[in-house]
């Protein structure tokens, strides 16, 4: 107990060094349309580049960020690092895809939200190409709260994407109402719908609903042909994962994009 209290000061303590030092990056993962392959999207990773130990992954902090209140300052780095990237992948000449952000629960529920996210991406004239993409369980909590605050966000031209979906506890209901764009569905489903029928079912579920409410559908976390095939075949129509292509350093996605 006492060991894991004093590891978690010892973290707090480090992480609020790397934001002062700028120690984070954004990796990017394209998201391709399931029928043509053609990037449509980026999703932007934060990732932890410590001096001495590498890349730290998100999972490793993020959770202790959440409960120090860190992840407020670190939010809103990656929406201004997501929105220069991609302003240097347009100066570049590069077809630049729309770029989505995580958003934490802790940064969703502040009262100046939309403030912060404007702020951050820049209060240009021109529509945001930075979209945001939060948890199911955020959105359902204060429906009547998120509904007010999505709607201005997307009158500022930014998508909104209900992250790692079917592992909540969505109110059909609610998700009517929600002023969202796409539904990702969960990493969980995609590896195990080929081996299991409940999954199978699950997958194909999320797809119609999504399209009675038409909302695009992401698959996340697809490794294989046969996940992607399965996926065309039920009409999901965007999917990121390992067959395609892993998170890729800012210069690196440039690449992919230029040879477009
Ligand atoms: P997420 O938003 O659901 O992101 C998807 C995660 O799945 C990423 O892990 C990605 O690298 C991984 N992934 C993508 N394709 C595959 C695949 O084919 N196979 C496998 N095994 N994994 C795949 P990552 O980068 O470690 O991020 C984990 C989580 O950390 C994210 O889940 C997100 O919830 C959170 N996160 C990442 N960046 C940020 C951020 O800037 N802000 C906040 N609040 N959370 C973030
Ligand atoms: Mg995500
Ligand atoms: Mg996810």
């Amino acid at each position: 107990m006492t060991e894991a209290v004093a590891r978690n000061f010892i973290l707090e303590s480090r992480l609020r060094i790397a934001l002062e030092r700028n120690e984070f990056v954004l990796h990017y993962q394209p998201k391709v349309d399931l029928q043509t392959r053609s990037i449509v999207g980026a999703e932007a990773l934060i990732r932890w580049d410590s001096p001495g130990t590498g890349l730290v992954s998100p999972m490793e902090f993020i959770p202790l960020m959440e409960e120090t209140g860190l992840i407020l300052e670190a939010g809103a780095w990656a929406l201004r690092q997501a929105a220069r990237d991609h302003r240097e992948w347009v100066r570049r000449g590069l077809a630049a895809p729309r770029v989505a952000v995580n958003v934490s629960a802790i940064q969703s529920r502040q009262r100046d939200f939309v403030d912060a996210v404007t702020d951050a991406v820049g209060r240009g004239a021109a529509s945001s190409p930075i979209d945001l993409e939060l948890t199911e369980s955020v959105l359902m909590k204060d429906i009547e709260g998120n509904i007010a605050k999505l709607n201005a966000l997307r009158a500022l031209g930014m998508k909104v994407a209900i992250d790692d979906f079917g592992t909540g506890h969505s109110s059909l209901a609610y998700l009517a109402r929600l002023p969202v764009d796409a539904l990702k569905i969960d990493r969980s489903f995609v590896i195990t719908m080929l081996d299991d029928p409940g999954a199978m079912s699950l997958v194909q579920t999320i797809i119609t609903l999504a399209k009675s409410l038409r909302l695009t559908t992401i698959a996340e976390g697809v490794e294989t042909e046969e996940q992607a095939k399965m996926l065309r075949l039920l009409r999901c129509d965007q999917m990121q994962g390992y067959l395609i292509s892993k998170p890729l350093p800012m210069e690196a996605m440039a690449g992919l994009l230029a040879v477009r």
